[in-house]
């Protein structure tokens, strides 16, 4: 297996989160695996936004289960996602600490998430009320008739109604379930949030209000890894890029340089802005490879312009030019 280049370091402090060689797969019948996440590596420190962004299915989502331990029974993890030590809690490897230390200490405490299924996330039985006010007890200790008062700004911070406290999560609509759902998450001031498509069925106002609200958290001195296919409400918060292709990370670059300047290095980055409406609304022909039959050079030959027969051969991470690139055609402009 060919072991990637170690990523763009940080521009910030010392990173909160290390990531290395993550590597998820999953045990299928007959024997079968499916790649799902192979060889990512990343840094993300306090107070940076790192957009983790691609298309559907390209293993995104896995990798935040992965660093929250919420992986099925048939996933095998490699590498490592080392939390530093704060305060009286020291450094934990996300990947190989046991449940009991996930559940008490890191899930809600030190990472937060915004989950990509707000509806099913929320207890079908319980008002948004009551689930803010439990959250609020259990990680801010806030009792009594102070809580009452808690419940509402926490809904305040993503917009959520205070008239629609008292409803179920079945009353409420994909917009209203996504703003519940990371009002929760934003609770407990976790030091590390993963926010998992956070802007998913939210109109554009919307969106921009909870990236804001998100970016707010992040310059409070916490970090933030947001996972999206919104490329506008990347560009709008994030400090880096990462560009994920059939479960590895093709380009690792500041937000900046990726949105202006020459743009992204890698050919499938390329295309995914080039995607956009307001740039060339041009899609990317084809579709991604299966995650259980990838080949074994670059996984974007098959949809590139600009593949060649050395492209045969796996590309690593090679950082060069304020980027690190997985491409062996990095330096070529797709437009040339
Ligand atoms: S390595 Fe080759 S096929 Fe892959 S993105 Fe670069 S040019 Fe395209």
């Amino acid at each position: 297996m060919t072991t990637p280049e170690p990523p763009a370091p940080s521009p910030l402090s010392s990173p909160l989160l290390s990531v290395r060689g993550l590597g998820v797969r999953f045990r299928m019948r007959g024997g079968r695996h499916v790649a799902a996440v192979t060889d990512a590596g990343f840094d993300l420190a306090a107070g940076e936004c790192l957009a983790l962004v691609g298309e559907s299915g390209c293993g995104k989502s896995v990798l935040a289960s992965a660093l929250l331990g919420l992986l099925p029974g048939n996933a095998q993890t490699t590498g490592s996602a080392l939390l530093a030590a704060r305060g009286p809690a020291g450094e934990v490897d996300l990947l190989t600490a046991d449940e009991r230390t996930l559940a008490r200490t890191v899930r809600g405490r030190r990472v937060g998430l915004v989950p990509q299924s707000p509806a099913a996330h929320l207890t079908p039985v319980r008002t948004v009320r009551s689930q803010l006010a439990e959250v609020l007890r259990e990680l801010t200790g806030v009792r009594g008739p102070a809580l009452a008062k808690a419940v509402e700004a926490a809904a305040a911070r993503t917009a959520y109604p205070s008239d629609h406290l008292d409803r179920y999560p079945h009353e409420l609509s994909g917009g209203l379930a996504q703003r519940a759902a990371t009002a929760l998450a934003l609770i407990g001031d976790a030091p590390l949030l993963l926010a998992d498509e956070p802007t998913t069925g939210l109109d554009r106002e919307l969106v921009d209000r909870t990236a804001d609200e998100l970016r707010r958290h992040t310059d409070d001195g916490r970090a933030l890894l947001m996972i999206t296919h919104d490329l506008a409400a990347a560009q709008r918060i994030a400090d880096r890029v990462a560009v994920m292709y059939a479960g590895r990370i093709v380009e690792l670059a500041d937000a900046d340089s990726f949105f202006g300047g020459d743009g992204p290095r890698h050919p499938y980055a390329r295309g995914l802005l080039d995607a956009l409406p307001e740039r060339e609304f041009t899609a990317i022909p084809g579709t991604p490879p299966e995650l259980g039959d990838l080949p074994d050079g670059c996984a974007f030959a098959a949809r590139c312009p600009r593949a060649t027969d050395i492209c045969a051969t796996l590309p690593v991470l090679t950082p060069g030019h304020g980027s690190s690139v997985a491409c062996h055609h990095a330096e070529e402009r797709v437009d040339a």
